[in-house]
């Protein structure tokens, strides 16, 4: 599987990137020791309910079959059944999935949502399959996962390059096998098929509720206040949209190919829009002024928001971010070295299990719809993905500034904490 130039310019590897299992790991002791668990809870909360690997045979367009890398994780399942996205990208592996499902855990967690937390992923570069290929991996996928999923077990949503189609699949290849239809066996559907309304959206509606409320407890008002943002796939690009509705100055923007920049700020309804056109990359545009992401992470701007993939800040780069706020719309985008960095310079750093909660939020209200056979308008969706976001940001807030802690640091405490609270009311079996 060969990655694409852009891909292979522009992402930091792995490697460059460090163990997303270890950063987990390590937000994990931290909430663990500011909580006063004891040793026994932590290896528990340390270590996944049920991991499986699997191997997707691919039947490719000339006939000849490639092997694929799956796997399914489901990290902890006290608070209710698993939740957690679906990734397609070929620096997958079970590390990634692994801490990918824990932040889950916890981000359902502190959002009050009862759910436990999964996560998903096949090894592959989608943009090298044709759609065909790309409905077979997901097919087969699905019924490899299949006796893992299920909605009151485990319940897969898009996440970095699935999206509704790849939802419908999933959704369409569990009822087959069933033999009826069983809408809320993922969420993230196609409305047509028992998807809400706003769900689309819902991801990057969060993070501008994140970023507006982080401004609000500074007493910045978000008029004119510049922002970056790094990534404009499902969360970036929609994020951009609703962060200059808001009033601030969307100044740049960029995807794997690169990015823009306009100091007026940049037309981002244009670029949303164009956006949605296959094979679209940000480098091919005109509009203002070529950065690439290296740069755009380094702009001197109000708010920053890595939405693309994890471990975007990290020890390396971290001395040039020059924003006040970063706001997490990727999962794990800053290791915790550099964490630690932005926290002692007194950069407000919302941290991803809330400040990208908003997508899971509109999974479980999809879900609800599901189970009860009903469907909600948007803006009912919305008032309750705002009312439970907000909740969850006010908690957080409330905790980190009683116990002079970062908000990351407070969000896990109270992630953590829930869930530690309820295996102790659940107690362990036998
Ligand atoms: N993939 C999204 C996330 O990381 C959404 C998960 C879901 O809706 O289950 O939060």
């Amino acid at each position: 599987m060969t990655l694409s130039p852009a891909a292979a310019i522009d992402e930091p590897s792995h490697t460059q990137r460090g163990s997303a299992m270890d950063a987990a790991l390590s937000q994990l002791a931290d909430a663990v020791r500011l909580l006063g668990l004891d040793e026994s809870t932590h290896r528990t909360l340390a270590s996944p309910r049920r991991s499986l690997t699997v191997s997707v045979p691919l039947e490719r367009e000339d006939g000849s079959i490639t092997v694929l890398q799956g796997y399914r994780v489901q990290h902890n399942l006290a608070r209710g059944p698993a939740k957690g996205g679906v990734r397609f990208h070929p620096e997958v592996d079970l590390d990634e999935v692994t801490a990918l499902a824990m932040w889950m855990t916890w981000k359902c967690a502190v959002v009050g949502i009862p759910y436990g937390g999964a996560k998903g992923g096949v090894r592959v570069d989608p943009a090298q399959l044709t759609r065909r290929e790309l409905e077979r991996v997901t097919r087969r996928y699905t019924s490899e996962i299949l006796p893992l999923i299920g909605p009151e077990r485990d319940i897969p949503a898009p996440d970095v390059n699935t999206d509704e189609q790849v939802m419908a699949w999933m959704m369409d290849t569990y009822s087959v096998t069933k033999g009826h239809s069983v809408p809320g066996v993922v969420t993230g559907k196609p409305i047509e098929v028992g998807g809400s309304a706003g769900r689309a959206g819902a991801t990057s509606r969060g993070v501008t509720i994140a970023t507006l409320a982080a401004l609000a407890g500074a007493g910045a008002a978000p008029e004119g206040r510049s922002v970056a943002i790094q990534g404009f796939g499902k969360v970036g690009a929609l994020a951009a949209r609703f962060l200059q509705e808001q009033g601030l100055r969307v100044v740049a923007v960029s995807d794997v190919s690169g990015g823009r920049y306009d100091e007026r700020g940049l037309d981002v309804a244009r670029l949303v829009d164009a956006a949605r056109e296959p094979g679209y990359r940000l480098a091919d545009e005109t509009a203002g002024s070529a950065v690439t992401n290296d740069e755009l992470l380094a702009m001197d701007v109000d708010v920053l928001v890595p939405a693309a993939l994890d471990g975007a800040i990290r020890e390396d780069n971290v001395d040039q971010v020059r924003a006040r706020f970063v706001v997490e719309g990727a999962n794990g985008p800053t290791t915790p070295a550099a964490d630690a960095v932005l926290a002692e310079r007194g950069v407000v750093v919302v941290p991803d299990i809330l400040a990208n909660a908003g997508g899971v939020i509109v999974s479980y209200l999809e879900w609800v719809q599901n189970l009860q056979s009903h469907s909600w308008s948007e803006a009912e969706v919305e008032l309750r993905l705002a009312d439970l976001m907000r909740r969850g940001y006010e908690d957080v807030a409330d905790l980190a500034a009683s116990r002079g802690i970062t908000l990351r640091q407070a969000a896990h405490v109270i992630g953590v904490g829930r869930v530690a609270q309820a295996a102790r009311l659940r107690g362990l079996h036998p």
